[in-house]
Order: C-alpha cells, then sequence, then structure tokens
C-alpha cells in the first residue's frame, strides 16, 4: 500500500497508521514497499464520502477532508476491501469494516474474518 506523489507527509503517516493497526492484530505481512501495492490517492470530494477501493483500477481513493484517527481508520477500512472484506452491519459486530466507519479499529475478529477468507496465514 502506497501513497501517491503528491500526498502530504500526513496522509503518508495515516498510510503507515492504517498498515500498523493491522499488523498489530497480526497481519504481519502488510507493508508500505514489499511486493504488489495498492496506490493510495487523496483527493477532494464531499464531505458524506469518506473513501472508497475501485477493483477496476486497484486503487484507494481517500477525502482529502479527513484528518487524524479519522483518516488512518478510513485508509485501513479501504485496505480490508482492497484484501478482499466486505461491509460487517453495525448491529452484527463492531468492525473496522462497519459501513461509513470512523472510530472502530481493526479488531482480532476482523484479522480472523480476513484469515478465513485467504485460508491461510496472512
Ligand atoms: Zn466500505
Amino acid at each position: 500500500m502506497a501513497p501517491e506523489d503528491g500526498s502530504t507527509e500526513a496522509e503518508h503517516r495515516s498510510v503507515s497508521a492504517a498498515i500498523s493497526l493491522w499488523r498489530e492484530v497480526g497481519l504481519t505481512t502488510l507493508s508500505t514497499s514489499e511486493g504488489v501495492s495498492v496506490p493510495v490517492r487523496f483527493a477532494d470530494a464531499a464531505a458524506v464520502f469518506h473513501g472508497v477501493y475501485e477493483p477496476s483500477s486497484g486503487m484507494v481513493f481517500i477525502n482529502r477532508e479527513l484528518d487524524g484517527a479519522e483518516r488512518d481508520i478510513t485508509v485501513a477500512h479501504e485496505l480490508g476491501h482492497a484484501l478482499g472484506l466486505p461491509h460487517v452491519a453495525r448491529e452484527e459486530r463492531a468492525s473496522v469494516m462497519n459501513p461509513g466507519n470512523l472510530t472502530v479499529l481493526p479488531s482480532p475478529s476482523d484479522q480472523a474474518a480476513l484469515q478465513r477468507l485467504w485460508d491461510c496465514a496472512l
């Protein structure tokens, strides 16, 4: 996962923070540089729009107006989509993959969902 050229220092830090959030629950193969990378573009967007993963291009787009923990969590959420995770309804459980999530960090149950998806030690 790598921020595009032209991203600010703070945006770079959010990409690193999002990767750290997933690594903390055991997804230790993620990095900012090794192997296949997901490009991250920080762009102007309406406030209701937090971020999106676009499967056709393999790109993550993040609303440039977000900052701090909200931006970190949005990047972590879109990275979850890039890795194949669907949304998890709030009624089901608190998850980084809750729709529109700006507050819930990746949890061991999110990591377990990835593990089930890929049937391997990520
Ligand atoms: Zn989503």
